[in-house]
């Protein structure tokens, strides 16, 4: 039986720093936006057949934004802020993510 693509991965949340930009207020700040993060496993389990260890190998590691909606911090705002121009999903080589993350101008264009 084929492997689960889950089990290539370790499964965590992680938080990570993005600055978001209220268009009602017009206020910058810092936001800790929620992140799935998939780190790729050393190995697959034993039962794992040669289709399995052919998609492993290209297996990248890779971090998914859970958060849609931020609240502006802003006290006499509080706007709920949509998260664009933040890539929603990114991939990374390594034992850990990108502590900060690009910021992507396009999002938004498409
Ligand atoms: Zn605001």
């Amino acid at each position: 039986m084929a492997i689960d693509e889950r089990e290539f991965y370790d499964e965590r949340e992680e938080k990570k720093k993005a600055t978001l930009h209220c268009p009602k207020c017009r206020k910058s700040a810092e936001y800790d936006l929620a992140w799935l993060v998939r780190t790729k496993r050393k190995q697959l389990p034993p039962r794992a057949d040669e289709n399995d260890r052919a998609k492993f190998a290209k297996a990248r590691s890779y971090m998914v934004r859970k958060d849609d909606l931020v609240m502006c911090k802003n006290v006499q705002c509080r706007k709920r802020i949509e998260v664009t121009g933040v890539q929603s999903v990114a991939f990374f080589d390594g034992p850990s993510p990108p502590a900060t993350l690009e910021m992507d101008d396009n999002f938004g264009n498409r």
